[in-house]
């Protein structure tokens, strides 16, 4: 069996498989990309035949446009290419999310993309899947790092709603994923009311709603009067709750739902009076326990601080390898 570094590895292009000649969220247009989800750092465009799950083409063709040819997979359908078989299954990351599994001559490769473990419903749950080799984000990869459970920050929120009955909540959240699941969450918590977005925030509601995911009744708070948001909750990309968009809304409490805002200086930085530790990544401890589910001896990361990671699993006898990809920066999600 050929070591798996012998077919898949780093590349200036990108991860690249050699047997199927496909590259794996490609920084730059490729000729054939496999792609794990819709965010701008993983799905570029300008790729010309891509394969990824319907939800992340449908999120892609909103963002960029169709691509010439599209190979949409189910979770779990193979897709038999050259010498690989692909099969995609759920990152629980944001809609559509996937881990890319690729099984060559009897040796399985695992690429995570964006993962996390904690309940999410507005996408299908992680899986983990057995493997030689296991690639990994990083980004929360650090003990400081333990995300609360997202309810009781949802909870907090809404106390602060009605202590302040007279103020507008104003919460910063990335237009893909985690605007979606803020509103579930409130939804999951009983707030019923409307909930007002800025207009950057409604096409990406649009297709999860396509989707089948529920997410109530949505409104543009664009339209909507000054004093009509007094003691609502509105969301708004993280770029404008620090700008006049914001100041305009009465008296605004302005929330920011991250999993940076565990930092407390970023959040002060920030300007952020009521900051939310809401994260789409996996936290240290699901870092560490997903690596020991995938069973792999080997473990590639990437996107973040990767050394802690990669010390804390030698400990186990695990062998890490910092993969450091060019083109990712901090992503539009955590
Ligand atoms: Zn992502």
């Amino acid at each position: 069996m050929p070591p798996v570094d012998t077919w898949l590895y780093p590349t200036p292009q990108g991860l690249y498989c050699a047997p199927g000649d496909f590259f794996i969220d490609p920084p730059r247009p490729v000729p054939r990309a496999v792609i794990t989800h819709a965010h701008s750092d993983h799905a570029r465009p300008g790729n010309h035949t891509v394969a990824a799950s319907s939800a992340t083409l449908a999120l892609m063709r909103a963002r960029h446009g169709p691509c010439p040819a599209e190979t949409p997979l189910a979770w779990g359908e193979p897709l038999h290419h050259r010498d690989v078989t692909i099969t995609l299954h759920p990152a629980g990351h944001v809609l559509g999310s996937a881990q890319i599994v690729l099984d060559h001559q009897g040796t399985r490769a695992v690429i995570s993309g964006d993962y996390k473990r904690a309940p999410d419903p507005t996408c299908d749950p992680f899986t983990p899947i057995q493997c030689d080799l296991f690639i990994t984000e990083a980004t929360f990869a650090l003990p400081i790092f333990r995300h609360p459970p997202a309810a009781a920050e949802i909870a907090r929120l809404l106390a602060s709603v009605a202590l302040f009955p007279g103020r507008t909540h104003v919460i910063g959240a990335y237009s893909l994923g985690k605007t979606q699941r803020l509103i579930a969450l409130l939804r999951q918590s009983g707030w019923n009311e409307p909930i007002y977005l800025h207009g950057a925030l409604l096409p990406m509601c649009a297709i999860y709603q396509q989707h089948g995911i529920e997410l109530g009744d949505l409104r543009p708070a664009t339209v909507a009067e000054k004093r009509d948001l007094i003691g609502r909750i509105v969301l708004a990309p993280p770029s404008a709750i620090a700008d006049r968009w914001a100041r305009r809304l009465e008296d605004p409490v302005v929330c920011m739902a991250s999993g940076w805002m565990r930092v407390r200086q970023r959040a002060k930085q920030g300007g952020v009076e009521l900051p939310l530790v809401i994260s789409d990544h996996a936290d240290w401890d699901e870092l560490n326990q997903t690596i020991d589910d995938t069973g792999a001896r080997e473990v590639w990361v990437t996107h973040g601080t990767e050394d802690a990671l990669i010390h804390e699993i030698s400990k186990r006898g695990i062998k890490g390898r910092a993969l450091r990809l060019i083109g990712y920066g901090e992503e539009e999600a955590a």
